[in-house]
């Protein structure tokens, strides 16, 4: 059994401008009663599939998990009675400050979340508007307080970069982030996604496009703000207070396998757990690692339908594993990125400043630069496809 199980609940309240994941608005109570029972069922048929093995981690995500109250508490419920897992596991709940009342934040605490993730974004109620989400900075402090009372830990999201966000703005959204409590933040520049209400009205000229230059400046203030209040970047977009990284997270960055279970969910499993569980049966020789993501048609999806399976070969994965270091504050080891036979590539971005080589003799790891992480897209691209 993968150490890591991450549940996918495709509802939100409604669509953020900018938001290209998979949710639906949650329309009728049989909507979101289908999907329950849909996800517990997945859960059931993995424990069904007795795999050796205990999960660590847990991480309910979205979509908006906390839209669905005690619906949350039920997955967990279901994950409890279907898979082993270790008393000390680290269970995480995304959550949006108006759905995360402190009522539901202590029944969480109760059924055995030790985290909460709060899409808070800013705490600037102008930027909050035109990002379309329905929350206000007052809610995203009772909401972060409600965490805090229940004895969790709280992790926040914050976004950059937006089109009219001021230097001074994101500031102090960095300032009050570290005043909630909150032991890891995320700084996410933000991204426009084709076909999004954002994307729609910038190319129509109604909202000026995100100033890249801004969002530099942006995730560097972060850096230094958050580093000063004793958070450390473990990850190219994500700082924690030593002993408060994402272990859930950590497991996607360092190549370990995980099941995704609902609508639209990814899953990677070792080629062995792939076959025992179903997933993909016959798999090849040279098959390291196995990719699946469900349908995110809900229809499709219930019927045990759509399911998309892709397979790694020996190389591919060695490549992903060097892309995936390189997020890393710790970087990838010097011999893993000679063994993907990446050595050349890194000496090519070394020379243009995006990443480095720190320590010596076998401890020697490759570090993406400040300066990478800045460019990280195109560190990351030319790992992956180190041809073009
Ligand atoms: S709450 Fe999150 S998942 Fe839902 S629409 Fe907004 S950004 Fe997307």
């Amino acid at each position: 059994l993968p150490a890591h199980l991450y549940v996918h609940v495709p509802f939100c309240r409604l669509k953020c401008s900018y938001c290209d994941f998979f949710s639906v608005p949650v329309e009728d109570a049989e909507g979101v009663e289908a999907v329950l029972a849909g996800i517990e069922e997945e859960i059931l048929e993995w424990g069904r599939a007795r795999l050796s093995g205990i999960l660590d981690t847990v991480y309910v995500g979205g979509g908006t998990p906390t839209i669905i109250g005690p619906g949350v508490i039920r997955i967990l419920e279901s994950v409890r009675t279907s898979l082993p897992a270790r008393t000390d596991g680290e269970v995480t709940v995304e959550a949006n400050p108006d759905s995360a009342t402190a009522r539901l934040v202590e029944a969480l605490a109760a059924a055995g979340v030790t985290r909460v993730s709060l899409g808070v974004q800013s705490f600037d109620d102008e930027i909050i508007g035109l990002l379309g989400r329905l929350h206000t900075v007052e809610e995203a402090h009772v909401a972060a307080r409600a965490v805090c009372d229940a004895g969790l830990d709280l992790a926040i999201d914050l976004m950059c970069g937006v089109p009219g966000q001021s230097l001074r703005s994101w500031h102090c959204t960095l300032e009050e982030g570290i005043e909630t409590g909150a032991k890891h933040v995320s700084v996410y520049p933000l991204a426009l996604e084709d076909g999004t209400p954002l994307a729609v009205a910038v190319g129509a000229g109604l909202v000026s496009s995100p100033d890249s230059d801004a969002a530099a400046d942006m995730m560097l203030l972060a850096e230094d703000v958050l580093g000063a209040a004793g958070f450390e970047r473990y990850e190219v977009a994500n700082y924690a207070v030593p002993g408060h990284e994402s272990r859930h997270n950590t497991a996607y960055w360092t190549g370990e396998s995980y099941i995704g279970v609902g609508p639209a969910a990814h899953g990677m499993l070792d080629p062995e757990t792939a076959g025992a569980s179903g997933v993909r049966t016959g798999v090849g020789t040279d098959v390291a690692r196995v990719r699946y993501s469900n349908a995110s048609d809900i229809e499709e999806w219930l019927q045990g339908a759509g399911r998309d399976v892709e397979t790694l070969s020996k190389a591919e994965v060695a490549r992903e594993d060097v892309m995936l270091g390189l997020r890393l504050a710790r970087g990838v080891g010097a011999r893993i990125v000679a063994a993907a036979g990446l050595e050349e590539q890194l000496r090519q971005l070394e020379a243009e400043g995006l990443v480095e080589l720190a320590g010596g003799g076998v401890k020697q790891r490759w570090r993406t630069t400040t300066r990478g992480w800045l460019l990280g897209n195109e560190v990351f691209r030319r790992v992956w496809l180190p041809d073009q």
